[in-house]
C-alpha cells in the first residue's frame, strides 16, 4: 500500500483580526445631504412621541388596546391589512431606489448608518479627530485617556438609554413613561424593552458599526439582484486616475506618466467601512458618498476636474449613454405609484363605522305571540371616529322583515358597542333560509354601513 502523501502544515490562518476603522471627518455636498437626512429621521424618531393631537399622543401604537394612533388617524385591527400594504410599499421602494441609484437606503436612511454617525460625532467630540483617536488608542492608559474614554462611554450609554426610552414611548404614552422612570416605578416589560433597545443601539452603533453592514445585513447580499448596468453606483474612474502617484500641484501628470489620482488615500480614510473604492465596486460599500466628497476636495486643491470618484453607471463608464428610465425602473416606479395611490385612497375612504352581526346560537328561530317568525342576533358596532355617534339600524332589502323595538343607539368615540337585536318576519313570508341586509346609518347620514345576515324560518306549506 502506497504511503499517504504528507500534509504540509502552514502557519496561515483563515481568521484575520478585524482592524478598527477610524473614519475621518468630511465636509461636502453629500455630507450635507447625509446630515440633513439624519436630522429629519432622528427628528421624527425623537420628537414624534412628544407631539399631542386631539388631547392624546399624536403617534402611539397602543398594543394592549390593539389601536394605532397616527395623528388624526386611528387604525383598528381591521385596518391591519393597510399595515401589510405599507410593508409591501416599503419593500418595493427598496427595489425601485436600488435599481435607480444603488444603496441609497444604506447611505442615507438606514438606522445603522444614522445612529453610527451620531455615535461617531460623540466619539469625535470626546477623543478628537482621526489622528488623535488613533494616537489615543495606541497610547498607554493614563488619567487623560481614562477621562476621554470614560466621557465617551457615559455619553454613549446615556444616548442609547434615551433611544430605548423613546422607542418604548411609541408603545406606552411617553409622558406616563417619563413619570414612571422618574419615580423608578417602570413595569418589568417597559424596563426590559428600554434596556434591550438601548443595548442594541449601543452594540450596533458604538461597538459593531461597519461589521453590521459587512457581515450581518442581508440586504447587502441580495442587492446585486436589483442592479443592472444602468444602476447608479459610486465608482472610481480608473481610466482617468491610473497610474496613481504623488506629485507636486504644479507638476504635469502626463509628463510624469501619471493619471489624476494623487494616491493621497483621503477616499480610504473617510470610508466608514474602511474599503478602498479604487479596487472596484465592493459588497462592503454602503454608498455613503463620503469618498466622493473627499476626492472632490483633493481635485479642487490640485486644480483638476471633479468626479474622479462619482456616481456613474457601468454603461456610462463604457462610453454608453445614461439610461435612468428603463423597463426595470419604469415597472418598479409604476407599481410603486399604484400601490401608494391605492394606499392613500384606501386610508381616506376607510369605513369609520364597522358592523358585525352574530346569530344567536341557541335557537334558529322562534314564533312570536302574533305568529310572526323571530330571529335573534348580537350586533357589534365599532365607532372608529374620535366623536360619539348616534346610529339607527334598519333592514335594507326586505321591507317585510322588521326590527323589534327599533331605536337609536349611541356609540361612544373609539369604542366597540354590542347590542341585542331581534328581527321579525310575517309567518310564511320566508321559507327556510334567506340572506337579508342590515344597515347601520348615523343620524347625520354621513356614515352608513351594510352587513349581511341569515334569517331562518320554518318551511310551511
Ligand atoms: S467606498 Fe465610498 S461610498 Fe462606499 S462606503 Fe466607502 S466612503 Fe462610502
Ligand atoms: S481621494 Fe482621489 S486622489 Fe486621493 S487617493 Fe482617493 S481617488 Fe486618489
Amino acid at each position: 500500500m502506497k504511503p499517504l502523501p504528507k500534509i504540509a502544515l502552514v502557519d496561515d490562518s483563515l481568521y484575520a483580526a478585524q482592524a478598527k476603522v477610524y473614519p475621518r471627518e468630511i465636509e461636502g455636498r453629500f455630507a450635507r445631504l447625509r446630515t440633513l437626512a439624519m436630522f429629519v429621521l432622528l427628528g421624527v424618531f425623537y420628537v414624534f412621541p412628544w407631539l399631542r393631537w386631539d388631547g392624546r399622543q399624536a403617534v402611539l401604537f397602543d398594543l394592549p388596546a390593539r389601536k394605532f394612533y397616527v395623528f388624526g388617524l386611528t387604525f383598528w385591527p381591521q385596518d391591519f391589512f393597510w399595515l401589510a400594504w405599507l410593508l409591501i410599499i416599503a419593500g418595493l421602494s427598496l427595489f425601485f431606489f436600488t435599481a435607480l441609484a444603488g444603496r441609497l437606503w444604506c447611505g442615507y436612511a438606514c438606522p445603522q448608518t444614522v445612529w453610527t454617525e451620531v455615535f461617531l460625532w460623540i466619539e469625535r467630540a470626546c477623543e478628537g479627530r482621526r489622528n488623535q483617536r488613533i494616537k489615543l488608542d495606541a497610547a498607554p492608559w493614563n488619567a487623560e485617556k481614562l477621562r476621554r474614554k470614560g466621557t465617551k462611554q457615559l455619553l454613549w450609554v446615556g444616548f442609547a438609554a434615551w433611544t430605548g426610552f423613546t422607542f418604548v414611548g411609541f408603545f406606552t404614552p411617553i409622558t406616563d413613561l417619563a413619570r414612571e422612570a422618574a419615580n423608578f416605578s417602570l413595569s418589568g416589560w417597559e424596563a426590559f424593552w428600554i434596556v434591550f433597545y438601548g443595548f442594541a443601539t449601543y452594540g450596533n452603533a458604538g461597538f459593531l458599526r461597519e461589521q453590521v453592514c459587512k457581515y450581518m445585513c442581508p440586504y447587502a447580499r441580495f442587492q446585486s439582484a436589483m442592479f443592472d448596468k444602468d444602476t447608479l453606483v459610486i465608482s472610481y474612474d480608473a481610466a482617468r486616475g491610473d497610474p496613481r502617484g504623488a506629485r507636486k500641484r504644479s507638476a504635469d501628470p502626463k509628463a510624469l506618466g501619471l493619471g489624476d489620482c494623487v494616491d493621497c488615500e483621503a477616499c480610504v480614510q473617510v470610508c466608514p467601512t474602511g474599503i478602498d473604492i479604487r479596487n472596484g465596486l465592493q459588497i462592503e460599500c454602503i454608498a455613503c458618498a463620503a469618498c466622493i466628497d473627499a476626492c472632490d476636495d483633493v481635485m479642487d486643491k490640485m486644480d483638476y476636474a471633479r468626479g474622479l470618484i462619482g456616481y456613474t453607471t457601468e454603461n456610462r463608464r463604457a462610453g454608453k449613454p445614461l439610461h435612468v428610465l428603463r423597463w426595470r425602473t419604469l415597472i418598479y416606479g409604476g407599481l410603486l405609484a399604484l400601490l401608494i395611490g391605492t394606499f392613500v385612497w384606501g386610508i381616506v375612504h376607510r369605513a369609520p363605522l364597522i358592523l358585525e352581526v352574530l346569530r344567536d346560537r341557541n335557537a334558529l328561530y322562534r314564533r312570536g305571540s302574533d305568529g310572526a317568525i323571530e330571529n335573534s342576533y348580537t350586533v357589534k358596532l365599532v365607532n372608529k371616529t374620535e366623536v360619539a355617534q348616534r346610529v339607527r339600524l334598519a333592514v335594507a332589502d326586505d321591507s317585510s322583515v322588521q326590527i323589534v323595538d327599533a331605536r337609536d343607539i349611541t356609540l361612544p368615540a373609539g369604542q366597540v358597542t354590542s347590542v341585542p337585536l331581534t328581527l321579525s318576519a310575517p309567518a310564511g313570508h320566508i321559507q327556510g333560509k334567506q340572506t337579508i341586509k342590515l344597515q347601520a346609518r348615523s343620524d347625520d347620514d354621513r356614515m352608513a354601513v351594510v352587513q349581511s345576515a341569515q334569517f331562518f324560518a320554518p318551511k310551511e306549506p
